[in-house]
């Protein structure tokens, strides 16, 4: 089947909790599974009781889990940031390490990371992000606005700022993926007659060998993905960068499911929300996923450049990043 060859890989880019159900709901992120519970859902959904999923969460959720990334902009203001940077990585390494201990060995440690400047800084120092199994660094406007404009104000960025961090994230050797590329690129920087200025930063991903990330989230919740977005995707392919799947999964309403984004889904309830979601959310899931398959592939990009597509190649790929 087609889609199992697209995307038959291990389960990455998944915003969870570690704790149970005791634990508060995270109305922020609207974050759902516990880790434990998503491991289990994702072992029902591949059907063969045997998934492989990275932790990702926001390094930043560990100050303040219950806000949403806007809400904790005062932490990235320049003057706090040597802080905040040094507290989020204690925080994404004592993460890691409860992972490696407690959870079964088809849980992988990660996390997704905040890119903070032109100059390519995150909010986890490189010292915790070598001891990562994989690492996602993504644009997020809010972080950003914080520690460059006076204030975090709202402010016109310039694509080739943007363009300047990715370039240097990408040669960042303890960095595996740039997550969603131009998802939060704004409306004035979404110009297809500017695309010749992301060519240097596709080359640098090539020689790197960072991946690129099809962020599911986005271009499966939107009925169909921008012409900006597919070009992007289809000039990485054309310069043999590699690419990622991730789903960036929060919650299941983000896939179309009834089920409330409050109800959280530990490794007990997983089985009720999965049965609750196979007739509607699961199957939009696929359909959809079919359609962006073959909007994929009418820019250029084939199974073969998908890291994530098996987890034997996945495997090899995380192998190569060491
Ligand atoms: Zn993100
Ligand atoms: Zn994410």
């Amino acid at each position: 089947m087609q889609l199992k060859e697209w995307f038959g890989g291990s389960v990455i880019h998944i915003h969870t909790r570690l704790e149970n159900k005791s634990a508060e709901y995270q109305p922020g992120e609207e974050i759902q599974f516990t880790l434990s519970g998503l491991s289990e859902y994702a072992r029902r959904f591949s059907g063969n009781g045997y998934m492989v999923v990275v932790d990702t969460d926001h390094a930043a959720l560990s100050i303040h889990p219950n806000w949403a990334l806007d809400q904790r902009q005062e932490y990235f203001f320049p003057q706090n940031t040597e802080k905040t940077v040094k507290q989020i990585s204690e925080d994404v390494r004592t993460r890691a390490k409860k992972i490696r201990e407690s959870e079964s060995s088809h849980v992988l440690t990660g996390t997704e990371t905040d890119i903070l400047n032109s100059s390519g800084m995150l909010d986890v120092n490189n010292d915790v992000l070598s001891s990562l199994d994989l690492v996602i660094a993504s644009f997020h406007y809010y972080p950003w606005a914080a520690n460059n404009f006076v204030g975090g104000e709202k402010k016109h960025i310039d694509l080739k700022e943007i363009l300047m961090a990715y370039e240097r994230v990408a040669a960042n050797p303890h960095v595996d993926v740039i997550g969603h590329p131009t998802t939060y690129i704004q409306k004035y920087n979404r110009d297809v007659a500017l695309l010749p200025e992301w060519e240097p930063l596709f080359r640098i991903m090539k020689m790197a060998g960072t991946a690129f990330e099809l962020n599911l989230s986005t271009l499966l919740r939107i009925k169909e993905p921008e012409e900006f977005d597919l070009k992007v995707i289809g000039l990485a392919a054309e310069h043999g960068v590699n690419f990622l799947l991730g789903l960036d999964l929060h919650n299941l309403k983000m896939f179309g499911s009834e089920l409330k984004s409050d109800f959280v889904i530990d490794e007990q309830s997983a089985a009720r929300a999965f049965d609750k979601n196979v007739g509607k959310a699961n199957m939009n899931f696929f359909y959809s996923l079919k359609g962006l398959i073959k909007l994929l592939k009418a820019n250029g990009l084939t199974r073969e450049m998908i890291v994530n597509s098996s987890d034997e190649k996945f495997n090899k790929w995380l192998e190569s990043r060491k």
